[in-house]
């Protein structure tokens, strides 16, 4: 690394010490309490893959260039050098972190570990050194958004096509339409996932509900989020965002995508429409009664994981426990469960990065839990984790089924 490009990854250290970021770089009383909560050490002791572990990379290069101490002593703080080395470490423990922040539930100081990955994961960005999968995904998000007048007629064309198999699941009244699209005063913009497993079963659901609602023209994924790229990010969001407003819709629902569920809920201020996740309306039409669905249907002991950005990290915990207990009279929660949930071990990205046998030995606490619980069924409510535990599933041997819940209230509507 030459030293114009060394000086201008430590000014991109620098801009993210904001006070928050200062004092957890101060804080840390090094009693290791996080240790254990992350699943990539639970599941293979090493201590580069502790929450600590990975932030001691940032805190020594702070000790170095911001602390009085690690100019004077450096081996006091054990302050290091910026050099090439710290920046492939960095990687390693930035793109080997999901994002879960269960190591954060477990500080008693209340660190927020993830505000070290993102100091990492910006000087990586600063450096071109990020996986670039992730970067090429953002971008293709960002051109679709600007390019949106161009792909309306061939998604529209899409979505008629898909009608038949929304009105398998349910048989909508006639003159409505199927998947409604650009519907001015809808109560519900529903963003979806590219695919039709994303729309085919929230189509069914809303219009079982009688539901008026309208499909929005963009993706709910947020690959900015996953890079750690925020001006992507919000770029990404705000398409969203415009078209909620320009339809003047009531209500945002997600659909089963922790990542964009938090990012649209949390990290987006506050707008003239609600943000939710596609599970709270599903319980509410259940609760509500607007739908109706038959328990013979979903056959099997049933566990639910708890997605990290739904739950943990978007306070979302009962919704999905309410719809599965009218699924099913045989719900088993998992051991550990809610907050403390273990991650899947697929998120921040890691699904899309690739790396597959990292992944799979991450998981290991994941697939001991929910084989722990003697179901068939492990449903869960986010894209990313399904992606995981469907690799789990088949690299442990768990003999489970993998499901979303949506696909699984979807598949028992009764009239
Ligand atoms: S956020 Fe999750 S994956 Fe990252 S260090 Fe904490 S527990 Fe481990
Ligand atoms: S639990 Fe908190 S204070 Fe303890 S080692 Fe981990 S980050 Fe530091």
């Amino acid at each position: 690394m030459d030293g114009k490009m060394k000086q201008e990854l430590l000014d991109v250290f620098a801009s993210k010490l904001n006070q928050s970021v200062r004092m957890y770089m101060d804080n840390c009383a090094r009693c290791g309490a996080c240790i254990e909560a992350c699943h990539v050490y639970a599941s293979s002791p090493e201590t580069r893959y502790t929450a600590v572990g990975r932030a001691q990379n940032l805190r020594r290069l702070f000790e170095k260039y911001h602390k009085y101490s690690g100019k004077i002593a450096p081996w006091l703080g054990e302050a290091v050098e910026l050099d090439d080395n710290w920046m492939k470490k960095v990687y390693e423990t930035a793109f080997t972190c999901t994002g879960c922040r269960r190591c954060m539930t477990y500080c008693p100081f209340g660190i927020d570990t993830q505000q070290f990955q993102a100091m990492a994961k910006a000087m990586l960005i600063a450096a071109d050194m990020e996986p670039k999968v992730l970067s090429m995904l953002a971008d293709v998000s960002v051109a679709k958004g600007e390019n949106i007048e161009a792909t309306k007629a061939n998604f529209a064309e899409a979505c008629r096509q898909l009608e038949a198999e929304v009105i398998q699941k349910w048989q909508q009244e006639a003159g409505k339409e199927t998947i409604p699209l650009d519907v001015k005063g809808a109560h519900v913009l529903y963003v979806a996932l590219a695919g039709k497993h994303s729309i085919i079963p929230a189509a069914a659901i809303m219009n079982a509900a009688g539901e008026n609602w309208s499909l929005s023209y963009f993706e709910a994924v947020n690959f900015g989020a996953f890079v750690g790229n925020p001006v992507v990010t919000k770029n990404i969001a705000q398409r969203i965002i415009d078209e909620a407003n320009r339809l003047g819709v009531r209500e945002v629902a997600i659909c089963e995508c922790g990542t964009a569920y938090r990012v649209m809920r949390h990290m987006t201020g506050t707008h003239d429409f609600k943000v939710i996740t596609f599970l709270q309306l599903i319980e509410r039409y259940l609760r509500d009664g607007r739908i109706k669905v038959n328990k013979a249907v979903n056959n099997g002991r049933t566990t639910y994981h708890d997605p990290c950005q739904i739950a943990r990290n978007g306070g979302v915990y009962e919704a999905p426990r309410y719809i599965l207990s009218r699924l099913t009279d045989d719900y088993v929660d998992t051991n550990p469960t809610k907050s403390a949930n273990w991650c899947c071990g697929g998120g921040g990205g890691l699904v899309v990065v690739g790396d597959k046998d990292f992944r799979m030995m991450s998981a290991k606490v994941k697939a001991d839990q929910v084989r722990a619980t003697g179901a068939k069924v492990l449903a869960t409510g986010c894209e990313n984790c399904h992606s995981q535990l469907s690799d789990v599933n088949e690299h442990y041997q768990l003999g489970m089924s993998v499901e979303f819940v949506s696909s699984m209230a979807a598949n028992a509507l009764v009239r």
